[in-house]
Parts: C-alpha cells; structure tokens; sequence
C-alpha cells in the first residue's frame, strides 16, 4: 500500500476535534487546532475517514 502524508490547513482549521475524534493515533488538538501526530503511514483508512469528514476540508493527504 502507499504511504500517504497528512497535512492540516490551520488556516482553515475551526478546532472541532472530528479528525481526533476518528483518529486519535494521528491527529491532536494543540489549543484551538488540529495538529498531526504522526505521518508518512500506510494505514490511512481512519485518515481518510477523517479527511472526508472534516467540516472545513482542512486535512489534506498526499503520496508521501
Ligand atoms: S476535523 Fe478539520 S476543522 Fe475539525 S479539528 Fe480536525 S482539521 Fe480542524
């Protein structure tokens, strides 16, 4: 499977926790935004769930 990397708009990011919520092993909240904890994974299906269900489409994923 390919590796993926995993970024997250700040910019765009309104700090609801959905991504920690579905993924805790990758994504954290630091004060009012997510941060990713870990990248360059091929296990990416929480990712992506993650990724769809952002309400502001700021994770993005990419072929690491
Ligand atoms: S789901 Fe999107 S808006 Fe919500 S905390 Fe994660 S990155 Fe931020």
């Amino acid at each position: 499977m390919a590796k993926i990397k995993v970024e997250i708009d700040k910019e765009k990011c309104i700090g609801c926790g959905s991504c920690v919520a579905l993924c805790p092993d990758y994504f954290a909240m630091e004060g009012d935004k997510a941060k990713v904890i870990k990248n360059d994974t091929a296990d990416t299906s929480c990712v992506q769930e993650a990724e769809s269900s952002c309400p502001v489409a700021a994770i993005e994923t990419k072929a690491a």
